[in-house]
């Protein structure tokens, strides 16, 4: 047969029809296809040793974790009363071990038979008996043949992850790694070169078919290292360039608007304010000021934490953008924030001749159009709203300026749409989410970016506790003495309902039942994301007005919602939300010269754990990171105020898969590359590609022409937001 990489895999041999018919589910149809079908790990021969060593290793005090490979003697199943155990025997060239399950014993009851071979992985204990054993191990089944290679040759083995309807085919690990096997002897060395020559030696990287080879079957470990560390710079250098031509045409594209910079008005705002503004504010504010100068569009970023004050920033800014004529824009992502925004810049304006609107989904016909009216008509200067402003409907004819708050909330695509409305308005970006830096250099890499890295001088540090359900009577009555001083807390609840799915408390019967008993002489309310606007907007005005002490809630003040007075939150099933969210929340606090409080309320099992633990992220192994997530989140919690720790410890607790801002960046997934830890591989990469699209934005050269090509196969959709699609 004719080598050709387009080869579908039902002709290579042991695969056939119904197994092509299995892979086309996991989206591989041809050779190329399986031959970019990546290990998920390799046996790593480092930590392999054989039982006897293991066991002296145990007896000298060893805690880490083994793999040993033996083969299966015998299996069975053992009761002690009501219990189960199940227990498979194994031996190697050293001597007998065991291996233990307490759980799932259905499941594994079927998989081990007599002479089958597993390397299995475990932390090792010795039983009273003095027998060697293995408690919940992971296993993986391998050949006699691959066992011999293994011991003898030192070749390392793959593992690959196969779907549920790869094994309904009746393919386990060793036939895969078969079909892998003859693929790559027969195909590999056909796959083209992807990279340009130059950016190739470099950065010192092996050729693209070395590395498929190596991936799957290297010899040893340094060149599996060298084969990931080729796929991880190629993943990073063509996303670099999609950013890269983003960032060009950005530029490119028609001029910006060129204000000026009447600073009287400005100054005796700034002037007027309650308060100064901090150093880092007054930086940001000039850099802002310089883009705002210049007849580029400003794309800018700001960065802040939770409550360093981003929003007067951008107020002034839109002050500027308005004394020039233009009409400024500020986008929010819950009409609750956007309500805040509009009233406090309502207040702040008092003075001057300057009209603001508010634009929101769910008001009635006859406000909106009168609004859309007065926006048309050039009569409105300020536009607050949700993404209520990205419908088709809503003209806005002399926007000059646009503010974005929270933009972790809003995806891209409405990102642009609302900037494409128009010429070309200067964009500020605004966001809480503190990320790394790496991450922030490829999420935003297309941005300018600015931080606020100081809070106000006023504040105190939020004291932060972890507290059990058992403990609400005496959090119920911390909260009734500091209402006696006339502050005011959010109590704040996963869901708005009673659910038959998930047993969490609900914020509606929880308020009923609080209400009448602990803080029946307190005065209270409640919100939720299911309340008309109305609602929300009464409570809310009456929550920041003092009018009631005690705010039950569900997540819908998570977000930029600022009422200085209030002093405490307390966050029931903390164990739930994810660690920028609680971040988030306990933002909600800590406004003012006053000490707050977060109270983390889990229940009484999972406290007691965290307790008992060690949780600093060194100490622990992956496994046991998976198991403790939720109470590493919660003491991170305790530890650390700053936004920027919490993020890089969710980061690694999220993995590197799942960056957050990644998947609504609308570039593409990494699947190789981890943006925390290949930092350096990153910085490369970014530094080539950039140089590379900045001296050639079209990719013309016939140099590049192998990029041009690679992204327009790769990556396809990501290049819609570029001039090169
Ligand atoms: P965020 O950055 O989270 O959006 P805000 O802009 O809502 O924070 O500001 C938080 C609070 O701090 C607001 O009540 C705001 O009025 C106040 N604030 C902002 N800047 C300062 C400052 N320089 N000094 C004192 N308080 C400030
Ligand atoms: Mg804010």
């Amino acid at each position: 047969m004719k080598r050709d990489l387009s080869t579908s895999v039902q002709y290579i041999k042991s695969v056939g029809p119904k197994r092509a018919q299995a892979f086309s589910k996991i989206g591989i149809i041809n050779v190329e296809d399986l031959l970019h079908y990546f290990p998920t790990k390799h046996l790593d021969r480092t930590t392999i040793l054989n039982s006897a060593k293991v066991a002296q290793h145990v007896m000298n005090g060893y805690e880490g974790e083994v793999t040993i490979i033996g083969k299966v003697v015998e299996s069975e199943l053992i009761r002690y009363g009501k219990k189960k155990i199940f227990k498979v025997k194994m031996k190697d060239n050293a001597g007998f071990f065991e291996c233990v399950w307490f759980q799932g014993i259905k499941f594994f009851k079927d998989i081990f038979s007599t002479n089958d071979i597993y390397a299995v992985s475990a932390k090792p204990v010795m039983t009273r008996y003095g027998n060697l054993q293995l408690i919940h191990p992971d296993f993986d089944k391998i050949s006699a043949i691959e066992s011999e290679e293994f011991l003898n040759t030192g070749k390392i083995i793959p593992f690959y992850r196969i779907s549920k309807e790869l094994k309904s085919t009746n393919l386990g690990d060793i036939s895969l790694r078969k079909i892998i096997t003859t693929v790559v002897e027969e195909y590999a060395d056909l796959i083209s070169e992807t990279l340009p020559q130059d950016i190739i030696v470099k950065n010192n990287l092996i050729p693209k078919n070395t590395a498929i080879k190596d991936y799957h079957f290297p010899v040893d470990n340094n060149s599996l290292e060298k084969a990931k560390q080729r796929f991880k710079y190629e993943e990073l250098f063509f996303l670099e360039c999609l950013i890269a031509l983003k960032k060009v045409r950005m530029k490119i594209k028609k001029d910006g608007i060129k204000f000026n910079i009447h600073p009287e008005p400005i100054k005796s705002f700034i002037k007027n304010l309650p308060f100064q503004l901090t150093q880092a504010q007054l930086k940001v504010l000039s850099e802002i000021r310089k883009d705002m100068e210049s007849n580029e569009p400003m794309n800018r970023l700001l960065q802040g934490d939770v409550g360093s004050g981003k929003t007067i920033v951008a107020l002034i800014a839109m002050l500027i953008a308005v004394s020039n004529g233009y009409q400024a824009v500020l986008m929010a992502p819950t009409e609750i924030l956007a309500d805040q925004h509009f009233k406090n810049i309502h207040s702040l304006l008092e003075s001057t001749d300057f009209k603001i609107a508010l634009l929101l989904g769910g008001q009635t016909n006859k406000t909106r159009k009168t609004i859309l009216n007065g926006i048309a008509e050039n009569k409105i200067n300020i536009i607050v709203g949700t993404h209520a402003l990205l419908e088709e409907n809503v003209e806005i004819p002399h926007m000059g300026f646009v503010v974005i708050d929270e933009q972790h909330r809003f995806g891209v695509a409405q990102r642009s749409k609302l900037i494409e409305k128009v010429i070309s308005p200067d964009v500020l970006i605004m966001t809480a989410t503190p990320i790394p830096r790496t991450v922030s250099m490829t999420v935003y890499g297309d941005l300018d970016v600015s931080v606020i890295n100081e809070m106000p001088k006023n504040r105190k540090k939020i004291t932060t506790v972890i507290r059990s359900e058992n403990n609400l009577p005496e959090i119920f009555s911390f909260i009734k003495e500091r209402v006696k001083n006339g502050e005011q807390a959010f109590i704040v609840y996963p869901l708005v309902e009673e659910s038959e799915k998930i047993d969490l408390k609900d914020v509606t019967s929880e308020f009923e039942i609080i209400k009448n008993t602990y803080l029946d002489d307190t005065r209270v309310n409640l919100i939720h994301g299911r309340m008309n606007w109305q609602e929300k907007e009464t409570i809310m005005e009456d929550f920041s007005k003092n009018k009631f002490d005690v705010l039950f809630s569900t997540t819908v003040i998570e977000v930029g919602i600022d009422i200085p007075n209030a002093t405490i939150i307390v966050i029931n099933e903390a164990f739930r939300f994810g660690l920028s969210q609680l971040h988030q929340l306990r933002g909600r606090v800590g406004r003012s010269d006053k000490q707050s409080f977060c109270i983390l309320v889990t229940r009484d099992e999972l406290i007691r754990k965290t307790k008992r633990k060690n949780f600093s992220l060194e100490y622990l192994s992956p496994a046991e990171i998976e198991r403790y997530k939720s109470q590493i989140r919660l003491n991170a919690m305790v530890e650390h105020n700053d936004g920027f720790k919490l993020s890089e410890i969710d980061f690694k607790l999220r993995g590197p898969g799942n960056i957050f801002g990644i998947e609504q960046s609308g570039f593409p997934q990494l699947k190789h590359a981890d943006i925390i830890n290949d930092t350096d591989i990153l910085i490369a990469a970014k530094n080539d590609a950039f140089n590379i699209i900045l001296n050639d934005p079209n990719l013309s050269s016939s140099e590049n022409q192998i990029i041009k090509r690679q992204l327009k196969k790769n990556y396809y959709t990501s290049l819609k937001f570029s001039h090169i699609a």
